[in-house]
């Protein structure tokens, strides 16, 4: 689904990626671990089209995208989550994921409104997926709260519908786990699960707990030094001695 060949990345003479390659199979969650200062947010921040890479080439679906923007990344179903979630702090729960663009096959119904009636229509479509999603995510109790007033792990859950709605084949996710409680750690889990199980939601998520890597992780790409070190199982890549030896150096 995504393939990563040589990418570098240079910020005024220091080079965050260093020769990154790795490739990303279509239905997998692939864990991207590795001390801080490891190339791991540059690395999303290439992949979503954020930073355009010194060189090296990107192929997503068959495609080369090197050097494409966010915008048409995310029209091709390349969606990225943040570490810190970007709701609309005075919007409702169910308005946040309203406000979400259309893209894909909602594409065509939205470019397609031609009278007021079919507004309505993509309307009434845009709010039935929106509970459906609120549904899945067992977040209908807070439908019509400000999403300001959500907590740590609620956002989370929110910032993952709102992939939902869009029709998300590639999502990266930012330190999903960060800053949420347990028991909607625990949650956030099953649902990242259930979509990639059931819904064909293809993975890449960055990660500080181990817990999380190794519930979810197949496989695991350790960075250092912003290169691949090693990538394979949890369990592999965790007692390779290199990987402990760039945690130590940290
Ligand atoms: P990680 O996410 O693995 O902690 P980052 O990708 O954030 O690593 O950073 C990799 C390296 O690149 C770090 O040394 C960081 O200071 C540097 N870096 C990241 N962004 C910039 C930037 N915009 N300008 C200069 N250096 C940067």
């Amino acid at each position: 689904m995504l393939e990563l060949d040589q990418l570098v990345m240079d910020f005024s003479g220091f080079r965050a990626v260093n020769g990154c390659s790795f490739k990303v199979e279509k239905g997998s969650i692939t864990g991207l671990i590795g001390p801080n200062g490891a190339g791991k947010t540059t690395l999303f921040n290439l992949i979503a089209g954020a930073l355009k890479p010194t060189s090296g080439c990107i192929r997503f679906l068959d495609q080369n995208v090197t050097g494409l923007s966010s915008d048409a990344l995310f029209h091709r179903g390349l969606v990225r989550t943040f570490q810190i979630p970007h709701e609309f702090a005075r919007l409702t729960t169910l308005e946040n994921l309203m406000m979400v663009p259309p893209q894909q096959a909602g594409e065509n119904l939205f470019a397609n409104w031609l009278s007021w009636g079919k507004v309505k229509t993509g309307e009434a479509l845009v709010e039935k997926k929106a509970w459906e999603t609120l549904e899945f995510l067992e977040l209908t109790h807070v439908a019509n709260e400000r999403a300001g007033n959500l907590s740590g792990g609620q956002k989370k859950l929110l910032e993952l519908g709102r992939t939902m709605m869009t029709d998300a084949k590639l999502v990266l996710l930012d330190e999903p786990a960060a800053g949420v409680n347990r028991t909607l750690l625990r949650k956030l889990e099953e649902k990242i699960q259930i979509l990639n199980r059931d819904r064909g939601y293809t993975f890449i998520l960055i990660e500080h707990d181990m817990e999380m890597i190794e519930k979810l992780c197949h496989p695991v790409v350790c960075m250092a030094e912003g290169a691949v070190l090693i990538q394979g199982d949890f369990q592999t890549v965790r007692s390779d001695s290199r990987v402990l030896e760039a945690y130590l150096g940290e």
